[in-house]
């Protein structure tokens, strides 16, 4: 991710931002154009005593009004430019259903539910992948929908179905994410964990099922065609196999073939957004990333494009200061993996296929 600025005043702003801390000008983020806006209200309009919707921006003018969802609840910071006539953001047009906000709770759980979501959606326009519509400009399917257990039903599974990402936004809750962290042994749950798994299954279905790389999938995550339920009442009852960490980023991506593509994937815009995040900031471990002016300017998009080899090089000694920053601390570490020959050779599979 990167380091945004205000336009209005130059001080940095994050991603998140609903405000400039220094010179309090609204803040929104535009996906159609890639770029943070620091807006004003514009006048009301007599004889209405209203506020305005329309806001303009400091730097140009334009006019923009607020996603739905940021200025009717706050779980969005979108804005949209006034000639799209849309109600609702790049990211907030994806939602088939949201929680029911009567009920106490819900709605802070649905704000961190979609902070979460705006990360994974804007590293999926920066690796350049389809998100709302695909290259010949049809609808690619991609929905969510936002769910809550309530008493006496079954509860909701997070997973994905022909397009439909559906999050149990329990998951927003750390006690209740942190509980079954440990009771499934993983190093490693978060929020924005669950959206880039879940959408790595939904990236199998467009660009790996039917595709030239399904042969090369096989080749290294195994035969997608094996029997999915009986892979997971296996991998519930017995466990993942001893020594699966030579071969597997977690112990989840043992189950089954696409299980395992999941967890890399995820694991894969792991690895793009931490060390986008890294450049902005000026951290580089290792000399072979360069930080010279037109790469910063670049940001992502170099990231993006890199050699993979460089990807790599500048990835493990990060991952070791994150861990050891962390310590430091007193806290555990944010990066609880290790790779190993053939899952790298599975992540590059994920670069290759993503950049090709
Ligand atoms: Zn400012
Ligand atoms: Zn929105
Ligand atoms: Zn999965």
């Amino acid at each position: 991710m990167r380091i945004f600025e205000c336009t209005r005043c130059h001080h940095a702003a994050f991603f998140e931002n609903t405000r400039c801390v220094h010179c309090d000008a609204v803040l929104a983020y535009d996906f159609e154009q890639d770029k943070m806006l620091s807006l004003e209200p514009m006048a009301h309009t007599p004889p209405s005593n209203q506020p305005s919707s329309i806001y303009q921006s400091f730097t140009d003018g334009q006019k923009y009004h607020l996603c739905q969802n940021n200025s009717q609840y706050g779980v969005c910071n979108s804005a949209i430019a006034e000639k799209n006539s849309g109600q609702y953001c790049s990211s907030c047009q994806l939602n088939e259903l949201i929680p029911d906000l009567s009920v106490a709770g819900n709605l802070a759980a649905w704000q961190a539910v979609e902070q979460a979501k705006r990360r994974l959606i804007y590293t999926l326009y920066q690796l350049g992948l389809p998100v709302n519509r695909d290259k010949n400009g049809l609808p690619t399917g991609l929905r969510f929908a936002f769910l809550a257990d309530s008493i006496g039903q079954n509860n909701v599974m997070t997973g994905h179905d022909a397009g439909l990402i559906t999050i149990n936004i329990a998951e927003a809750d750390a006690p209740f994410r942190e509980k079954l962290r440990v009771d499934m042994g993983e190093g490693y749950r978060t929020l924005l964990g669950h959206f880039r798994h879940e959408i790595g299954h939904f990236y199998w279905d467009i660009l790996v099922r039917n595709s030239k790389w399904l042969s090369e999938f096989r080749t290294l995550f195994g035969d997608e065609n094996q029997n999915y339920s009986e892979a997971l009442q296996r991998h519930y009852e017995c466990g993942p196999v001893p020594g699966w960490q030579s071969d597997f980023i977690s112990s989840y991506a043992t189950m089954h073939p696409w299980e395992d593509w999941a967890e890399t994937w995820a694991h894969y815009m792991h690895m793009i957004d931490t060390l986008e995040t890294a450049r902005f900031y000026g951290l580089s471990l290792d000399a072979r990333i360069s930080l010279d002016a037109e790469t910063l300017s670049t940001g992502s998009i170099a990231v993006k494009k890199a050699d993979f080899k460089e990807l790599m090089a500048g990835w493990i000694p990060l991952t070791v200061a994150l861990n050891s920053l962390n310590r430091s601390m007193g806290l555990k570490d944010p990066y609880p993996f290790k790779l190993t020959s053939h899952i790298v050779q599975k992540i590059e599979f994920v670069h290759r296929l993503i950049n090709n």
